[in-house]
């Protein structure tokens, strides 16, 4: 009678559920797994921290539309992991994390690495079993991958005893599962699609904002056609950027603080009011503000300021019911209206106070200027990882998204150290596309190690680096009789060289004339590149016309 042993069923079921991608360390119990993944035509991706490998995991989830694995071995690494765990439920990403575990024969015994793993986990996890025998290991997977992409997406986690990976079973006794479906767009009572409509036909001052639960959902199309329908102005959330494109002329983003601050109705489309949105409260909104939610989590509805109308269900569905009913009864926001031209005006007030920024050609450079070169060679379709505390919030302002899911950053978490795996899950994911990995210093030292990964796979990411020598920027030199500062750096610290130790290219910039050329040279090069740029300590981003802005608006 024939057998199979557990690390290939465990791989076969991945497979069989949609499971393309593992980032993963192997060690012991899991080797046999990443084998049998790579034997069964999974993409296994090694990687050098398995909080990187996670946060990969995550992203490539994001990405793709369904959970993507991690695979680490025990007790350290699960618990390394937990770092990606957490970073995807807060952001509302699916993951498998594939956890080795020591033999249930030595259960409590001091087994080595030997940890309570699906406690640990659970807090973090939509879902978190142990596999109980090896015939069993398709339904566990199974389950697993349908709670973590069905309704809100979540992490996962499986945990495998080193005896269930090598054990065996009768191919007769297993319970193969079949793939699970795409999850079901479950769409909203047509009462409410009415009422929402009706909300936003009476708005004086009507905001939709666009979250990145529409770019999880598919709804790229329906989003835009909805917009464009109803002339309602539009602002993006800083992972909702791209699902209508930057420079549609309906984008508000260039005057985000007006908008908010002025808006009387705002259609909340798969964002939450959580820090990222100012909880939705004053002063960066107005007191009176009237809402309308979609998400897909009825649990969701009314977080910090309570919903007019409730749309619960699929963003993509209720998308498409909402220009059904326009197409039925068409409605336009009027054209000249003073909520248009105080958008207009003020974007135009922001361009004129950032134009000199972008241009100027001092040195020591700033963050304006460093990342305005960057945005004039990424190409259209070009996939941004950005992090680190100016590099991100400056970036989001200055680098443009075209298409959805095209940025990837600190996300809901504020996780800095994401944006290596982050890459590399893109690089993956999308080998057709350009990575552009833009970092600070300090976000990059996080997780530097991994451009030996991104070298090891020859993948096209330019990672670069804006260097103000620390957290928040640190000394150009050290005096010998102080301390070194808690936020310091090595000063003018040669990160690029880290590519070349792996056969990658590296650039060290220190003025704008070298920039473009080092940025042209290393998209360019089919190889993976650092471009090490050097700026000013004293970099910050454009003053706030209130403080409240730049204490809460980190993002
Ligand atoms: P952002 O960071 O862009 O503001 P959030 O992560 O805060 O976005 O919010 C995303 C929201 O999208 C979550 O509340 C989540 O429940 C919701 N969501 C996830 N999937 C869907 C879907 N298919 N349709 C509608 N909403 C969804």
């Amino acid at each position: 009678m024939a057998t199979i042993d557990g690390a290939t069923l465990l791989a076969r079921s991945l497979k069989t559920q949609g499971v393309d991608f593992m980032f993963g360390i192997v060690g012991f119990p899991v080797h046999a797994i990443a084998n049998a993944a790579q034997r069964e035509g999974i993409r296994y991706i090694g990687m050098r921290n398995e909080q990187s490998a996670a946060y990969a995991a995550q992203a490539a989830g994001y990405l793709t539309g369904r959970p993507q694995a991690c695979l680490t071995v025990t007790g350290p690494g699960v618990i390394h992991a937990i770092a990606g765990l957490a970073n995807a439920q807060s952001n509302c990403w699916p993951m498998i994390l594939i956890g080795g575990a020591s033999p249930t024969y030595q259960d409590g015994m001091g087994s080595f690495q030997e940890e309570h793993q699906v406690e640990a986990v659970r807090q973090f996890c939509k879902y978190a079993a142990r596999v109980d025998s090896v015939a069993r290991i398709p339904y566990y997977v199974e389950q697993a991958v349908r709670s973590s992409f069905y309704g809100r997406p979540g992490p996962v986690h499986l945990d495998v005893p080193d005896d269930i990976i090598r054990g065996q079973a009768e191919e007769e006794d297993l319970q193969l599962k079949a793939r699970v479906p795409d999850a079901p767009r479950i769409p909203a009572p047509a009462e409410n699609v009415e009422a929402a409509l009706a909300t936003i036909r009476s708005a004086e001052r009507p905001l939709v904002i666009v979250g990145k639960g529409m770019a999880w959902a598919r709804a790229e199309d329906d989003v835009r056609e909805f917009v464009e329908r109803t002339q309602v102005p539009f602002l993006a959330t800083p992972m909702g950027k791209g699902i209508v494109p930057d420079d549609h002329p309906l984008s508000v983003g260039a005057a985000r603080s007006y908008a908010l601050q002025n808006a009387d109705v705002v259609f909340l489309l798969g964002a939450r009011f959580n820090w990222i949105l100012h909880f939705g409260l004053p002063p960066r909104f107005d007191p009176n503000v009237r809402v309308v939610q979609l998400d897909i989590a009825p649990e969701a509805i009314g977080t910090n300021v309570p919903a007019e109308v409730a749309l619960v269900g699929d963003g993509k569905a209720i998308l498409g019911q909402l220009n059904r009913a326009l197409q039925a009864q068409p409605w336009e926001y009027p054209t000249e209206t003073r909520w248009r031209s105080g958008i207009a005006d003020k974007i135009a007030a922001n361009r004129a106070q950032t134009e000199p920024l972008l241009n100027d050609d001092s040195v020591p450079m700033g963050y304006y200027r460093v990342l305005r070169e960057i945005r004039d060679v990424m190409p259209r379709n070009a996939i941004l990882v950005n992090e680190g505390a100016s590099t991100m919030d400056i970036g989001r302002q200055v680098l443009p998204n075209y298409l959805p899911r095209t940025r990837l950053d600190a996300g809901t978490y504020g996780t800095m150290g994401v944006g290596l795996g982050d890459a590399i899950a893109a690089a993956v994911v999308h080998p057709d596309r350009h990575v552009f990995c833009v970092e600070g210093d300090a976000a990059f030292g996080f997780s530097g190690m991994e451009v030996e990964t991104a070298c090891r796979y020859n993948l096209p990411i330019t990672f670069i680096i804006v260097n103000n020598n620390g957290i928040g920027g640190g000394p150009s030199e050290f005096k010998a009789d102080t301390p070194i500062p808690p936020s310091a750096f090595t000063p003018q610290a040669h990160y690029e060289l880290m590519a070349e130790a792996f056969g990658g290219r590296g650039y060290f910039v220190e003025r704008p004339d070298q920039l473009r050329s080092a940025l042209e040279s290393a998209i360019a090069d089919p190889k993976p590149a650092i471009v090490n740029v050097m700026i000013s300590n004293r970099s910050r981003g454009k003053p706030q016309e209130f403080h409240w802005m730049s204490t809460m608006a980190a993002h």
